[in-house]
């Protein structure tokens, strides 16, 4: 790998500004002073320090987010603001993305990585990753609506779903509920309710898979996986 690609990796800025760090002299490999760009490092053997500072190079980074409404799960966008906008610089120069995509809005458990293995294994149809919501839904919730995700539902455009497993946690005119459902098709929770003649009205995300959304995450904040979190997914 170039000494330039994992410096910036490492969160010490744009490539550019790598290149006057190096011309400085900031960075070190193996105890010597490199100032070429290009020069290769084997990531994993040699021992870089920056400005004094030894940095342990690593690929991947995983990050746990509260998606808050309003905010697109997408990279870019020329109009609204993107979960990405959300990162710290630091965390950006890994170009993490989003795993998938929540509803502008929708809140709630969002995965951000740059692995893309990872990525494909949770979101490949075959694997038939569980993910769970939580919503407010306008109009009562019936055992008959439960009865009829567990048999999956017909959506608009004529796709059966796979069964959902719902729980009515408050039937009544606003009711609330959970929904465990394996496919992620476009705005399938929505569609699932309209199927039965109900709207969502609040959507949140609570888990993706063995992962469950971080109460003490204030909508709108992320957090690094923990050790632990990393090894029930890899
Ligand atoms: N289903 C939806 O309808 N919207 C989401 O954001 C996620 C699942």
């Amino acid at each position: 790998m170039r000494i330039d690609k994992l410096v910036s990796n490492m969160g010490f800025g744009s490539r550019k500004e790598v290149k006057q760090l190096l011309k400085k002299g900031a960075v070190r490999v193996n105890g010597e002073t490199v100032k070429d760009a290009a020069f290769h490092i084997d990531a994993e053997k040699d021992e870089v320090t920056i400005l004094g500072e030894r940095v342990v190079y690593r690929e991947f980074i995983y990050l746990m987010m509260n998606k808050p409404q309003g905010v697109l799960s997408a990279t870019e966008d020329s109009r609204d603001e993107t979960v990405i906008d959300l990162l710290d610089t630091e965390n950006r120069h890994f170009e993490p993305f989003p795993v998938g995509r929540l509803d502008k809005d929708t809140e709630g458990f969002l995965l951000l990585t740059n692995d893309g293995k990872l990525t494909h294994q949770l979101l490949s149809p075959k694997k038939g990753v569980p993910k769970v919501y939580y919503a407010h839904i306008n109009g009562v919730v019936t055992d008959q609506d439960v009865e009829k995700f567990a048999e999956g539902v017909t959506l608009e455009d004529g796709y059966l779903t796979k069964p959902g497993k719902l729980t009515v946690l408050k039937s009544a005119e606003i009711s609330e509920i959970e929904l465990t459902i394996t496919e992620g098709k476009f705005h399938q929770v929505k569609r699932m309710f309209e199927a039965v003649d109900k709207k969502v009205i609040y959507l949140k995300r609570l888990s993706m898979g063995p992962l469950t959304l971080d109460e003490n995450l204030q909508l709108g904040s992320y957090r690094e996986l923990t050790k632990e979190e990393l090894e029930l997914l890899l």
